[in-house]
């Protein structure tokens, strides 16, 4: 703390967004490049350094934040990378991606915005790799001890950077071409560009992990077969079965999961394909689902220049404040939130029908009514009371060619026989059986991220990664380890 009235002098600042009209025109990180850098440290310095930090309390990695945010209000960076690695492996990926509840857990938030904790972390994890302060760690001796890897989300790279720095030897395993899980084919560009996660893979395959694609355990390779050759298995497959919506006329085309929507708009990106054969271009959209997925549909629908985009929230609109007493500080509440994609939406008016940006809340999808040719032309809805009955009096149709369903996952895909082969048994919500040290019930075989959390985030799913890493360290250690586990496998939000 450099200044130790920071807090009273400086207001907060955030990183700045590209101006709408320009940012829409381009798939590019939706913030002004280089803006951060020039105002951080007067930010950073905004930390009051509390005895208790709340803050680091709720980020599930723990991260070290009054330490860091003193070194970056004295400009120390190279202390300030230092300090962040050693709770984060990935801190780009959360500096651009979290939703940080430590900021909802920041004690000045009590009464005044928050610490802009997630932008100093972009800036110090930024800053990092332009200064070399992130160079590949290989171990210094091999352990001799080999570990299967399944899945290159962030808990499969994570586990499989810790495990390889502790000396084992560790292949990943993954079904699609590029590595990255949903931070390949789900997040789109312009939440994180994808060059991010191409120089960590770099730095990984630098310290000796080798990677596997376009392979998918259970159908390309054996389950059993591969156990049987690795000291150690780690299932981090994710929760990618998606939730259907099951109304009268489901079936028409032009009707798809945003996870059948999302991936080919990123493949465009990745310059696979000249244009989505999905793509929303000139078409009247409606997003069915008013979480984080449905918001990355609407920003990719703006971005191919859809006719109009509508996003239904069965969930009435929240408020813009706290509600202390059914969501007290430090919790993480329920709160209006404008994302990039919905501030994009309201400038933009793209929903003639939403009152302001794209969203109806509240709002229930009854069925889908089509053309002759059997395709998707109105989407049929109902207002809704907080029990989810419909308000008598408000159905309506709107005009919907796309309809993207983001309605969440259920568990782990079973399609592959992964699960059912290996023999591992399953939560009754579907997720990964394991026991307090991240075990499943196969001997040498661990479960970690969504895959046995369930649907989560990218902070969570590093946490998890982790911390299987170090369970497994102890597995083939006899007992001991010195790596690090940040949560347990019950550990949850704090939240109400
Ligand atoms: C569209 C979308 C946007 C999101 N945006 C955010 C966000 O902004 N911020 C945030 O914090 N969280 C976000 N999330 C959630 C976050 O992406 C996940 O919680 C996180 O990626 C989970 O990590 P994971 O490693 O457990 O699983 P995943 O990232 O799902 O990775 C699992 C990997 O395992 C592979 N796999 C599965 N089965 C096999 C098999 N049999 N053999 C080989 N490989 C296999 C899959 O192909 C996949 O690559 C988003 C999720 C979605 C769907
Ligand atoms: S990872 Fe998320 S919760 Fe943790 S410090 Fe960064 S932004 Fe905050």
């Amino acid at each position: 703390m450099a200044d130790p009235k920071g807090f009273l002098t400086t207001p907060r600042q955030d990183w700045p967004r590209r101006p709408v009209e320009e940012r829409v025109r381009d798939w590019n990180e939706v913030y002004v490049p280089g803006a951060l850098l020039p105002i951080i440290s007067k930010q950073a310095d905004r930390c009051m350094d509390c005895g208790v930090p709340f803050c680091h309390e709720a980020c599930p990695l723990g991260n070290l934040i009054p330490e860091w945010n003193d070194l970056v209000s004295r400009e120390d960076w190279r202390a300030a990378a230092e300090r962040l690695h050693a709770t984060n492996n990935f801190p780009e990926f959360t500096g651009r991606l979290c939703p940080a509840p430590c900021e909802a857990g920041c004690v000045l938030a009590i009464n005044q915005p928050a610490v802009t904790i997630k932008n100093v972390e972009c800036a110090i994890a930024d800053r990092a790799w332009e200064e070399g302060f992130a160079p590949p760690a290989p171990p210094e001796r091999l352990t001799g001890r080999t570990v299967a890897v399944i899945g290159s989300g962030p808990t499969g790279l994570a586990a499989a950077q810790q495990l390889t720095r502790a000396g084992h030897t560790v292949a990943v395993y993954e079904r699609d071409d590029r590595i990255g899980g949903l931070m390949r084919y789900g997040i789109p560009e312009f939440k994180m560009e994808k060059r991010h996660l191409e120089r960590r893979i770099e730095q990984m395959r630098a310290e000796g992990t080798k990677f596997r694609t376009s392979v998918t355990v259970g159908r390309d390779v054996d389950a059993a077969e591969l156990r049987a050759r690795y000291d150690a298995m780690v299932i981090a497959t994710g929760a990618t079965a998606w939730r259907e919506l099951p109304v009268p006329g489901r079936e028409l085309a032009g009707i798809h999961q945003a996870m059948e929507y999302l991936p080919l708009a990123n493949r465009v990106c990745e310059g696979d394909l000249e244009s989505s054969p999905l793509s929303a271009a000139g078409r009247h959209v409606v997003i069915v689902g008013g979480g984080d997925t449905g918001a990355d549909c609407l920003g990719t629908a703006v971005r191919e220049g859809a006719a109009s985009v509508t996003q239904l929230d069965i969930y009435a609109r929240p408020g813009t404040e706290r509600d202390d007493d059914a969501e007290p500080w430090p919790t993480y509440p329920k709160l209006y939130r404008l994302s990039a994609a919905h501030e994009e939406a309201r400038d933009l008016r793209t929903a003639p029908a939403a009152d302001a940006d794209a969203r109806l809340f509240a709002a229930s999808t009854l069925r889908f009514t089509g053309d002759a040719d059997g395709h998707v032309r109105s989407l049929h809805l109902v207002e809704v009371d907080a029990g989810r009955r419909p308000v008598p009096g408000t159905g309506r149709a709107l005009p919907a060619d796309l309809v993207l369903l983001a309605l969440g996952f259920s568990g782990p895909d079973r399609g592959d026989g992964l699960i059912d082969r290996l023999g591992l048994a399953l939560e009754p919500r579907g997720t990964i059986a394991r026991d307090a040290g991240f075990a499943t019930g196969v001997p040498g075989v661990f479960a970690a991220g969504d895959a046995a959390r369930g649907q989560s985030l990218i902070v969570w799913a590093i946490a998890e990664g982790r911390a299987v890493a170090a369970a497994v360290d102890r597995h083939l250690s006899g007992g001991t380890t010195r790596l690090p586990a940040p949560i347990g496998p019950y550990d949850r939000p704090m939240t109400v």
